[in-house]
């Protein structure tokens, strides 16, 4: 059978798998190759993915996001799903998720997994749900069948919400928002129909059977995560956590990898240290957190309520960021929305990389910033997140080609360009001159466009008294002269 990755790390392997990472992240491989082989780091590439490159999920690497795409009852064409897909990498995605819940899904996850060069990942209770028409009629047999079809369909990594237990559920009454995961209020349903434990707990040594068989990656998913900010950090999320540790064990013991997912809603007090829980409960498996939100109060921003809170969590040791776009809570995400959601992500986790000090990171800002200091437009949009928004703005202005050089933009204005006053101000070693009282102003380089030079006062050009409806003001005074 062939091994995980995780199996070819504890016997000391390192796979091209470690060496094109190792690469990527500016790494040795024989340090992917710890990282994994002690669990602190997944690499999701199911053996059935030929299209992958292969990526790294953890606190060591670079901070990862995913973006959510799939279908739902109302929209279900193979062609809008990998336009989706194609979106989602263009604008950065470090993985997908294929969240669909429409019609057609054998047909559009393969079409996925044949085309992702990023790891695929899904919740395959959703397809479980649909094929048993009501959650309370799904059986363990179901979800051991769809969850084994999609391994063999080449899954990366697969949200499995196995720690929600029966004993878990009353301690989330008296919630304000009860519990808001579809996998979790799923089973939850499940559990109180049937008074049966969680079918996925229970079979979850036989998941790991064919997690392994195949190098599939467990997400465990937080079915219990706070849903609004006043819920977070309750019993229940962490009576679950405490349940995610037990199965992360349990799974490391069958060779298979394995992350953790986390919430959601979490003030901006609390995040660091509900990563540096899951750390510590998880014994370092990979978090992969939801956001969080930081505060419930701006629907329409949440791509940036939730950015806030997820660079907090990347800057205390979160490996992965689920993205947020702008429709949640509201609607179905189109382009624009996946766009805007994966700038904001994309930002969280570089400045979390940046606040780490990660090998590299600021030398993509130290780039940006000598092109601006250049003055070159060109590199600067370029180099930019968004290139394509970058430039949009700024020809929005100054749309001509001469203005590619120019020595400053519609911001300030070609009088006001800071950077433009400050290199004129130097000399040719760029360094600055003192200001003496024998200084001569009118042979400074900036005096020519800026009379007076920055920082000084020409009084000669403040006129001696100034009149304003009849009353005569003096520059001595603010008051009107008597
Ligand atoms: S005009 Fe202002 S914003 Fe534009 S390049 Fe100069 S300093 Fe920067």
């Amino acid at each position: 059978m062939a091994q995980t990755q995780l199996q070819h790390a504890r016997e000391g392997t390192i796979t091209p798998a470690m060496e094109r990472i190792a690469d990527r992240e500016n790494r040795t491989p024989e340090f992917v190759r710890e990282q994994v082989a002690s669990g602190q780091a997944v690499i999701p590439s199911n053996h059935n993915h030929e299209s992958l490159d292969p990526m790294i999920i953890g606190r060591e690497f670079s901070t990862k996001v995913n973006a959510n795409i799939g279908n739902s009852e109302e929209t279900s064409d193979l062609k809008g799903e990998l336009e989706k897909l194609h979106t989602a990498v263009h604008y950065g995605a470090d993985t997908v998720m294929d969240l669909s819940t429409g019609t057609n899904l054998d047909e559009i996850r393969e079409a996925n997994v044949a085309h992702s060069p990023v790891p695929v990942g899904t919740v395959p209770i959703y397809e479980a749900v649909k094929q048993a028409e009501s959650p309370e009629d799904i059986t363990r047999d179901l979800l051991v069948d769809v969850i084994e079809k999609q391994a063999e369909q080449g899954v990366d990594y697969m949200t499995i919400h196995a720690g929600v237990l029966m004993e878990h559920l009353p301690l989330t009454d008296g919630r304000k928002t009860g519990i808001v995961s579809r996998g979790g209020s799923i089973l939850a349903q499940w559990m109180e129909e049937n008074s049966m434990q969680n079918p996925l707990y229970v079979a979850f040594e036989e998941l790991c059977e064919i997690f392994a068989e195949h190098d599939v990656t467990f997400s465990l998913g937080d079915g219990l995560r706070p849903g609004c900010v006043a819920d977070a950090g309750d019993e229940a999320q962490y009576a679950e956590l405490e349940t995610l540790g037990e199965l992360t064990r349990t799974a490391w013991d069958h060779g298979v990898q394995v992350m953790v997912e986390g919430p959601g809603h979490v003030p901006m007090d609390q995040v660091a240290e509900n990563v540096e829980k899951q750390q510590e409960v998880c014994d370092g498996a990979p978090f992969y957190v939801l956001g969080p939100l930081v505060t419930d109060v701006a629907p329409g921003y949440d791509h940036i309520t939730s950015a806030i809170g997820a660079t907090e969590a990347g800057r205390a040791g979160a490996a992965m960021l689920c993205y947020v776009t702008p429709k949640e809570h509201l609607g179905l995400p189109e382009k624009e929305d996946v766009r805007e959601g994966l700038a904001a992500y994309r930002i969280a986790a570089h400045a979390a990389d940046v606040a780490n000090d990660l090998p590299g990171a600021r030398d993509w800002d130290d780039a940006l910033s000598e092109a601006r200091y250049q003055f070159d437009w060109r590199r600067q949009f370029d180099l930019a997140l968004d290139p394509e928004r970058a430039q949009s703005y700024h020809d929005q202005t100054l749309p001509g080609d001469n203005y590619k050089e120019a020595r400053f933009c519609s911001m300030c204005g070609v009088e006001f360009c800071s950077m433009r006053i400050d290199q004129d101000a130097r000399d040719a070693d760029g360094e600055m001159t003192a200001i003496e009282d024998e200084t001569d102003l009118s042979e400074s380089l900036a005096a020519e466009t800026n009379l007076p030079p920055v920082g000084t006062h020409d009084t000669s050009r403040v006129p001696e008294k100034i009149e304003i409806d009849g009353v005569t003001f003096t520059p001595e005074s603010s008051h009107a002269d008597d």
